[in-house]
Protein backbone atom coordinates (compact mmCIF):
# COMPACT_ATOMS: atom_id res chain seq x y z
CA UNK A 1 0.00 0.00 0.00
CA UNK A 2 1.48 3.42 -0.94
CA UNK A 3 1.80 6.53 1.66
CA UNK A 4 1.14 8.77 -1.14
CA UNK A 5 -2.35 10.57 -1.00
CA UNK A 6 -2.09 12.47 -4.29
CA UNK A 7 -1.77 9.91 -7.10
CA UNK A 8 0.59 10.71 -10.04
CA UNK A 9 -1.93 12.90 -12.35
CA UNK A 10 -3.10 11.26 -15.49
CA UNK A 11 -2.23 14.40 -17.63
CA UNK A 12 1.27 13.57 -17.24
CA UNK A 13 1.43 10.31 -19.24
CA UNK A 14 0.47 11.90 -21.99
CA UNK A 15 3.44 13.69 -23.96
CA UNK A 16 3.63 17.08 -24.60
CA UNK A 17 4.06 18.28 -27.84
CA UNK A 18 4.02 22.32 -28.72
CA UNK A 19 2.02 23.08 -31.71
CA UNK A 20 3.77 25.14 -34.65
CA UNK A 21 2.92 28.96 -35.05
CA UNK A 22 4.02 32.16 -36.35
CA UNK A 23 4.66 34.13 -33.14
CA UNK A 24 3.82 37.32 -34.67
CA UNK A 25 2.53 38.69 -31.45
CA UNK A 26 4.66 41.43 -29.24
CA UNK A 27 7.00 38.87 -28.49
CA UNK A 28 8.11 35.46 -27.59
CA UNK A 29 8.59 35.44 -31.41
CA UNK A 30 9.90 32.37 -33.13
CA UNK A 31 12.72 30.31 -32.25
CA UNK A 32 14.85 29.25 -35.31
CA UNK A 33 16.32 25.44 -35.30
CA UNK A 34 19.41 26.92 -34.50
CA UNK A 35 18.78 28.43 -31.54
CA UNK A 36 16.94 25.49 -30.41
CA UNK A 37 20.00 22.98 -31.18
CA UNK A 38 22.07 25.10 -28.85
CA UNK A 39 19.71 25.10 -25.78
CA UNK A 40 19.31 21.16 -26.25
CA UNK A 41 23.00 20.68 -25.41
CA UNK A 42 23.56 18.54 -22.24
CA UNK A 43 23.78 20.54 -19.12
CA UNK A 44 27.00 21.27 -17.44
CA UNK A 45 27.81 22.60 -13.96
CA UNK A 46 26.58 26.23 -13.95
CA UNK A 47 30.13 26.78 -12.50
CA UNK A 48 32.50 24.76 -14.43
CA UNK A 49 35.13 26.57 -16.93
CA UNK A 50 33.42 26.11 -20.00
CA UNK A 51 30.30 27.14 -18.77
CA UNK A 52 32.29 30.39 -17.72
CA UNK A 53 33.59 30.57 -21.27
CA UNK A 54 29.96 30.40 -22.65
CA UNK A 55 29.05 33.50 -20.35
CA UNK A 56 32.45 35.49 -20.96
CA UNK A 57 31.26 34.98 -24.57
CA UNK A 58 27.58 36.08 -23.95
CA UNK A 59 29.15 39.38 -22.25
CA UNK A 60 31.10 40.05 -25.02
CA UNK A 61 27.99 39.62 -27.43
CA UNK A 62 25.83 41.70 -25.11
CA UNK A 63 28.49 44.38 -25.49
CA UNK A 64 28.22 44.24 -29.54
CA UNK A 65 24.31 44.36 -29.26
CA UNK A 66 24.49 46.98 -27.06
CA UNK A 67 27.49 48.99 -28.70
CA UNK A 68 29.25 49.15 -25.05
CA UNK A 69 32.44 49.18 -23.60
CA UNK A 70 31.16 48.89 -19.98
CA UNK A 71 33.04 45.84 -17.46
CA UNK A 72 30.06 45.13 -15.70
CA UNK A 73 27.88 43.42 -18.61
CA UNK A 74 25.90 40.51 -18.13
CA UNK A 75 22.50 38.33 -18.30
CA UNK A 76 20.14 38.47 -15.52
CA UNK A 77 18.26 34.63 -15.27
CA UNK A 78 14.76 35.47 -15.60
CA UNK A 79 12.76 37.67 -18.02
CA UNK A 80 12.95 41.42 -19.15
CA UNK A 81 10.59 42.03 -15.66
CA UNK A 82 14.01 40.36 -13.58
CA UNK A 83 16.55 43.43 -15.62
CA UNK A 84 13.92 46.36 -14.94
CA UNK A 85 13.90 45.30 -10.91
CA UNK A 86 18.02 44.24 -11.22
CA UNK A 87 17.94 48.37 -12.66
CA UNK A 88 15.62 49.74 -10.41
CA UNK A 89 16.39 47.72 -7.34
CA UNK A 90 20.80 48.40 -7.76
CA UNK A 91 20.30 52.18 -8.81
CA UNK A 92 18.08 53.45 -6.42
CA UNK A 93 17.64 52.97 -2.40
CA UNK A 94 14.35 53.75 -0.55
CA UNK A 95 13.69 57.49 -0.49
CA UNK A 96 15.72 58.29 -3.28
CA UNK A 97 13.71 60.90 -5.98
CA UNK A 98 13.34 59.12 -9.39
CA UNK A 99 11.30 59.87 -12.80
CA UNK A 100 9.50 57.64 -14.70
CA UNK A 101 8.53 58.71 -18.40
CA UNK A 102 5.42 57.17 -18.92
CA UNK A 103 4.16 56.79 -22.43
CA UNK A 104 2.63 53.28 -21.94
CA UNK A 105 2.58 50.51 -19.48
CA UNK A 106 6.37 50.09 -19.40
CA UNK A 107 6.52 53.45 -17.51
CA UNK A 108 3.99 52.33 -15.35
CA UNK A 109 5.14 49.06 -14.49
CA UNK A 110 8.76 51.05 -13.67
CA UNK A 111 6.94 53.41 -11.61
CA UNK A 112 5.35 50.43 -9.72
CA UNK A 113 8.65 48.58 -9.10
CA UNK A 114 10.64 51.78 -7.73
CA UNK A 115 7.46 52.58 -5.28
CA UNK A 116 7.59 49.03 -3.81
CA UNK A 117 10.97 50.11 -2.88
CA UNK A 118 10.24 53.13 -1.45
CA UNK A 119 11.72 55.77 -3.51
CA UNK A 120 9.75 58.74 -4.34
CA UNK A 121 8.50 58.10 -7.82
CA UNK A 122 8.21 61.19 -9.99
CA UNK A 123 6.22 60.55 -13.12
CA UNK A 124 5.97 62.61 -16.33
CA UNK A 125 3.63 61.47 -18.92
CA UNK A 126 2.42 61.77 -22.51
CA UNK A 127 -0.43 60.36 -24.55
CA UNK A 128 0.29 56.64 -25.75
CA UNK A 129 1.63 56.61 -29.40
CA UNK A 130 3.29 60.20 -28.80
CA UNK A 131 7.15 60.93 -27.30
CA UNK A 132 8.60 63.71 -24.94
CA UNK A 133 10.51 66.65 -25.86
CA UNK A 134 14.10 66.79 -24.97
CA UNK A 135 12.44 70.25 -23.20
CA UNK A 136 10.11 68.61 -21.76
CA UNK A 137 12.41 65.74 -19.70
CA UNK A 138 15.04 68.84 -19.06
CA UNK A 139 12.11 70.69 -17.17
CA UNK A 140 11.12 67.57 -15.06
CA UNK A 141 14.64 67.08 -14.02
CA UNK A 142 15.21 70.62 -12.78
CA UNK A 143 11.53 70.44 -10.99
CA UNK A 144 12.00 66.38 -9.41
CA UNK A 145 15.62 66.40 -9.22
CA UNK A 146 15.69 62.83 -9.56
CA UNK A 147 19.10 60.48 -9.12
CA UNK A 148 17.51 58.11 -11.79
CA UNK A 149 15.34 58.60 -14.74
CA UNK A 150 13.79 56.06 -16.90
CA UNK A 151 12.58 55.93 -20.74
CA UNK A 152 11.47 53.15 -22.81
CA UNK A 153 13.01 52.86 -26.31
CA UNK A 154 10.77 50.62 -27.83
CA UNK A 155 7.31 50.82 -26.35
CA UNK A 156 5.45 47.76 -27.01
CA UNK A 157 1.84 48.67 -25.79
CA UNK A 158 2.07 51.47 -27.98
CA UNK A 159 4.14 50.97 -30.71
CA UNK A 160 6.74 54.10 -30.54
CA UNK A 161 10.70 54.36 -30.74
CA UNK A 162 11.45 56.89 -28.56
CA UNK A 163 14.48 59.23 -29.86
CA UNK A 164 17.33 58.71 -27.34
CA UNK A 165 19.56 61.30 -28.82
CA UNK A 166 20.37 64.29 -26.33
CA UNK A 167 18.83 62.87 -23.16
CA UNK A 168 21.98 61.41 -21.75
CA UNK A 169 23.56 64.70 -21.70
CA UNK A 170 20.45 66.21 -20.41
CA UNK A 171 20.45 63.75 -17.50
CA UNK A 172 24.02 64.27 -16.58
CA UNK A 173 23.63 67.75 -16.35
CA UNK A 174 21.15 67.38 -13.92
CA UNK A 175 23.20 64.69 -12.25
CA UNK A 176 20.84 61.95 -12.83
CA UNK A 177 21.68 58.03 -13.87
CA UNK A 178 20.11 57.63 -17.95
CA UNK A 179 17.77 53.84 -18.13
CA UNK A 180 16.57 52.79 -20.50
CA UNK A 181 14.14 50.04 -21.49
CA UNK A 182 15.61 48.18 -25.18
CA UNK A 183 13.39 44.99 -24.21
CA UNK A 184 11.50 45.05 -27.43
CA UNK A 185 14.16 47.16 -29.54
CA UNK A 186 17.49 45.92 -29.15
CA UNK A 187 18.59 44.39 -32.27
CA UNK A 188 15.64 46.20 -34.42
CA UNK A 189 16.53 49.85 -34.15
CA UNK A 190 19.93 51.40 -33.74
CA UNK A 191 21.39 51.92 -30.52
CA UNK A 192 24.91 52.87 -29.07
CA UNK A 193 24.40 52.79 -24.99
CA UNK A 194 28.12 54.08 -24.76
CA UNK A 195 27.43 57.49 -26.88
CA UNK A 196 24.19 57.84 -26.55
CA UNK A 197 25.30 58.13 -22.68
CA UNK A 198 23.10 55.56 -21.33
CA UNK A 199 24.20 54.54 -17.83
CA UNK A 200 21.54 51.37 -17.29
CA UNK A 201 20.79 49.21 -20.80
CA UNK A 202 18.39 46.34 -20.51
CA UNK A 203 16.63 43.53 -22.70
CA UNK A 204 15.17 40.00 -23.01
CA UNK A 205 16.22 37.50 -25.10
CA UNK A 206 12.57 36.56 -26.74
CA UNK A 207 11.81 39.10 -29.12
CA UNK A 208 15.18 39.82 -31.69
CA UNK A 209 17.38 38.10 -30.41
CA UNK A 210 14.89 34.95 -31.28
CA UNK A 211 15.92 32.88 -28.07
CA UNK A 212 13.63 31.42 -25.46
CA UNK A 213 12.19 33.36 -22.87
CA UNK A 214 14.37 33.18 -19.03
CA UNK A 215 17.69 35.60 -19.70
CA UNK A 216 17.98 39.30 -19.72
CA UNK A 217 20.47 41.19 -20.58
CA UNK A 218 22.08 43.75 -18.84
CA UNK A 219 24.85 46.63 -18.70
CA UNK A 220 25.88 49.49 -16.55
CA UNK A 221 28.39 52.30 -17.19
CA UNK A 222 31.25 53.37 -14.38
CA UNK A 223 28.63 55.92 -13.42
CA UNK A 224 25.89 53.17 -12.76
CA UNK A 225 28.69 51.27 -11.41
CA UNK A 226 29.96 54.52 -8.88
CA UNK A 227 26.32 54.69 -7.87
CA UNK A 228 25.24 50.91 -7.39
CA UNK A 229 28.71 49.31 -5.63
CA UNK A 230 28.46 52.32 -3.14
CA UNK A 231 25.52 51.98 -1.46
CA UNK A 232 24.39 52.78 1.81
CA UNK A 233 21.89 50.02 2.13
CA UNK A 234 21.82 46.90 0.60
CA UNK A 235 19.59 46.22 -2.36
CA UNK A 236 16.10 44.25 -1.69
CA UNK A 237 17.06 41.31 -3.40
CA UNK A 238 19.49 39.14 -2.90
CA UNK A 239 18.96 37.52 -6.28
CA UNK A 240 19.13 40.47 -8.36
CA UNK A 241 21.98 41.80 -6.17
CA UNK A 242 24.65 43.48 -9.24
CA UNK A 243 27.94 42.55 -6.59
CA UNK A 244 27.14 39.18 -6.11
CA UNK A 245 25.95 38.99 -9.80
CA UNK A 246 28.78 41.11 -11.20
CA UNK A 247 30.98 38.43 -9.36
CA UNK A 248 29.38 35.30 -10.77
CA UNK A 249 29.99 36.97 -13.73
CA UNK A 250 33.33 37.28 -13.57
CA UNK A 251 33.13 41.25 -14.29
CA UNK A 252 34.21 42.62 -11.05
CA UNK A 253 37.92 42.24 -11.06
CA UNK A 254 37.97 39.31 -8.58
CA UNK A 255 39.99 36.39 -9.32
CA UNK A 256 37.52 34.01 -7.48
CA UNK A 257 34.05 33.41 -8.61
CA UNK A 258 31.22 32.62 -5.46
CA UNK A 259 28.58 30.50 -6.02
CA UNK A 260 25.47 32.87 -5.91
CA UNK A 261 22.80 30.96 -8.19
CA UNK A 262 22.34 28.49 -10.61
CA UNK A 263 22.03 29.53 -13.72
CA UNK A 264 20.16 28.55 -15.92
CA UNK A 265 22.45 26.76 -17.96
CA UNK A 266 20.54 25.88 -21.26
CA UNK A 267 19.27 29.09 -21.45
CA UNK A 268 22.60 30.64 -21.48
CA UNK A 269 23.83 28.48 -24.08
CA UNK A 270 20.69 29.89 -26.37
CA UNK A 271 21.18 33.77 -25.67
CA UNK A 272 25.06 32.74 -26.71
CA UNK A 273 23.71 30.94 -30.28
CA UNK A 274 21.14 34.11 -30.62
CA UNK A 275 24.45 37.13 -30.02
CA UNK A 276 26.22 34.21 -32.24
CA UNK A 277 23.02 35.06 -34.95
CA UNK A 278 23.36 38.19 -34.44
CA UNK A 279 26.81 39.36 -34.83
CA UNK A 280 27.14 37.15 -37.77
CA UNK A 281 24.29 39.23 -39.57
CA UNK A 282 25.64 42.70 -38.63
CA UNK A 283 24.15 44.53 -36.16
CA UNK A 284 23.22 47.83 -38.81
CA UNK A 285 22.07 45.05 -41.28
CA UNK A 286 19.53 43.86 -38.69
CA UNK A 287 18.15 47.68 -38.16
CA UNK A 288 18.24 48.15 -41.50
CA UNK A 289 16.09 45.14 -42.52
CA UNK A 290 13.32 45.34 -39.74
CA UNK A 291 12.95 49.24 -41.07
CA UNK A 292 12.65 48.14 -44.39
CA UNK A 293 10.15 45.23 -43.56
CA UNK A 294 8.46 47.67 -41.12
CA UNK A 295 7.89 49.98 -43.58
CA UNK A 296 6.46 47.70 -45.75
CA UNK A 297 4.36 46.12 -43.69
CA UNK A 298 2.86 49.78 -43.04
CA UNK A 299 2.49 50.57 -46.42
CA UNK A 300 0.77 47.37 -46.75
CA UNK A 301 -1.64 47.77 -44.14
CA UNK A 302 -2.62 51.28 -45.27
CA UNK A 303 -3.54 50.01 -48.88
CA UNK A 304 -5.63 47.42 -46.85
CA UNK A 305 -7.38 50.81 -45.18
CA UNK A 306 -6.21 50.40 -42.01
CA UNK A 307 -4.98 53.28 -39.78
CA UNK A 308 -1.50 53.10 -38.18
CA UNK A 309 -1.88 54.18 -33.77
CA UNK A 310 1.15 56.09 -33.92
CA UNK A 311 0.66 58.91 -36.67
CA UNK A 312 4.44 60.52 -36.61
CA UNK A 313 6.60 58.03 -39.07
CA UNK A 314 9.54 58.81 -37.65
CA UNK A 315 8.58 57.53 -34.17
CA UNK A 316 7.36 53.52 -35.19
CA UNK A 317 8.63 51.14 -33.62
CA UNK A 318 9.98 48.72 -36.67
CA UNK A 319 9.94 45.75 -34.53
CA UNK A 320 6.04 45.79 -32.94
CA UNK A 321 3.48 47.61 -35.50
CA UNK A 322 0.06 49.14 -33.72
CA UNK A 323 -2.70 48.98 -35.46
CA UNK A 324 -5.96 51.00 -34.84
CA UNK A 325 -8.70 47.92 -34.56
CA UNK A 326 -10.69 47.82 -37.51
CA UNK A 327 -13.88 49.86 -36.38
CA UNK A 328 -17.17 47.76 -36.27
CA UNK A 329 -15.11 44.47 -35.46
CA UNK A 330 -14.41 43.14 -32.02
CA UNK A 331 -10.88 42.98 -31.96
CA UNK A 332 -10.69 39.60 -29.60
CA UNK A 333 -12.57 37.46 -32.83
CA UNK A 334 -10.18 38.72 -34.90
CA UNK A 335 -7.16 37.81 -33.30
CA UNK A 336 -8.63 34.46 -32.60
CA UNK A 337 -9.45 33.91 -36.13
CA UNK A 338 -6.38 34.45 -37.35
CA UNK A 339 -4.76 31.79 -34.65
CA UNK A 340 -7.50 29.40 -35.83
CA UNK A 341 -7.01 29.60 -39.22
CA UNK A 342 -3.52 30.46 -40.08
CA UNK A 343 -1.95 29.38 -36.64
CA UNK A 344 -0.30 33.10 -36.40
CA UNK A 345 -0.65 35.06 -33.10
CA UNK A 346 -1.46 38.49 -33.46
CA UNK A 347 -2.21 40.48 -30.21
CA UNK A 348 -4.23 42.89 -28.85
CA UNK A 349 -3.19 46.52 -26.86
CA UNK A 350 -1.79 46.41 -23.89
CA UNK A 351 -2.27 49.34 -20.70
CA UNK A 352 -3.01 52.50 -22.30
CA UNK A 353 -3.66 50.73 -25.68
CA UNK A 354 -6.15 48.24 -24.53
CA UNK A 355 -9.15 47.67 -27.08
CA UNK A 356 -7.87 50.35 -29.49
CA UNK A 357 -5.14 48.58 -31.03
CA UNK A 358 -3.91 45.15 -32.85
CA UNK A 359 -0.39 44.42 -32.04
CA UNK A 360 1.62 42.43 -34.64
CA UNK A 361 5.39 41.87 -33.74
CA UNK A 362 7.77 41.14 -36.56
CA UNK A 363 11.51 40.37 -35.28
CA UNK A 364 14.63 38.85 -35.63
CA UNK A 365 14.08 36.12 -37.67
CA UNK A 366 10.56 36.72 -38.36
CA UNK A 367 11.19 40.18 -39.58
CA UNK A 368 10.69 39.36 -43.62
CA UNK A 369 8.82 40.12 -46.20
CA UNK A 370 7.31 37.03 -46.66
CA UNK A 371 6.09 37.21 -42.85
CA UNK A 372 4.03 40.61 -43.71
CA UNK A 373 2.47 38.80 -46.53
CA UNK A 374 1.34 36.19 -44.56
CA UNK A 375 0.14 38.81 -41.74
CA UNK A 376 -1.48 41.04 -44.39
CA UNK A 377 -3.38 37.78 -46.23
CA UNK A 378 -4.42 36.58 -42.55
CA UNK A 379 -6.12 40.24 -41.80
CA UNK A 380 -7.55 40.41 -45.28
CA UNK A 381 -9.76 36.70 -44.32
CA UNK A 382 -10.10 37.77 -40.63
CA UNK A 383 -11.81 41.27 -42.05
CA UNK A 384 -13.75 39.12 -44.64
CA UNK A 385 -15.05 36.48 -42.37
CA UNK A 386 -15.37 38.26 -38.98
CA UNK A 387 -18.89 39.76 -37.39
CA UNK A 388 -18.97 43.71 -38.33
CA UNK A 389 -21.51 45.64 -37.03
CA UNK A 390 -22.32 48.86 -38.73
CA UNK A 391 -20.22 51.64 -37.67
N1 LIG B 1 9.74 46.11 -21.40
C1 LIG B 1 9.23 46.07 -22.65
C2 LIG B 1 9.36 47.25 -23.54
C3 LIG B 1 8.58 44.91 -23.10
O1 LIG B 1 8.06 44.88 -24.33
C4 LIG B 1 8.48 43.80 -22.24
C5 LIG B 1 7.80 42.52 -22.67
N2 LIG B 1 6.66 42.65 -23.43
C6 LIG B 1 9.03 43.90 -20.95
C7 LIG B 1 9.66 45.07 -20.57
C8 LIG B 1 8.91 42.79 -19.94
O2 LIG B 1 9.57 41.66 -20.39
P1 LIG B 1 9.17 40.17 -19.90
O3 LIG B 1 7.79 39.90 -20.38
O4 LIG B 1 10.23 39.35 -20.59
O5 LIG B 1 9.29 40.14 -18.43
Amino acid sequence: MSSLYVPPPKCLEKRFVAPQRHMFGPGPSNVPPRILAAGAEPVIGHMHPEMFEIMSDIRSGIQYAFQTRNKVTLAVSGTGHAAMECAIFNAVEPGEDVLMAVNGIWGERAAEIAERIGARVNTIRTPAGSCFTNEDINQALARHKPCVVLFTHGESSTGVLHPLDGIGDICHRHNCLFVVDCVASMGGAPLYMDTQGIDILYTGSQKVLNAPPGTAPISFSERACEKVFNRKTKPVSFFLDMSWLANYWGCDGKLARIYHHTGPVTNFYSLRESLAVLAEQGLENSWCRHQEVAEYFHEGLENMGLRLFVKDKNVRLPTVTTIVAPPGYDWKEITSYIMKNHKLEISGGLGPSVGQVLRVGLMGCNSSKASVDMVLEALKDALKHCHKSRV
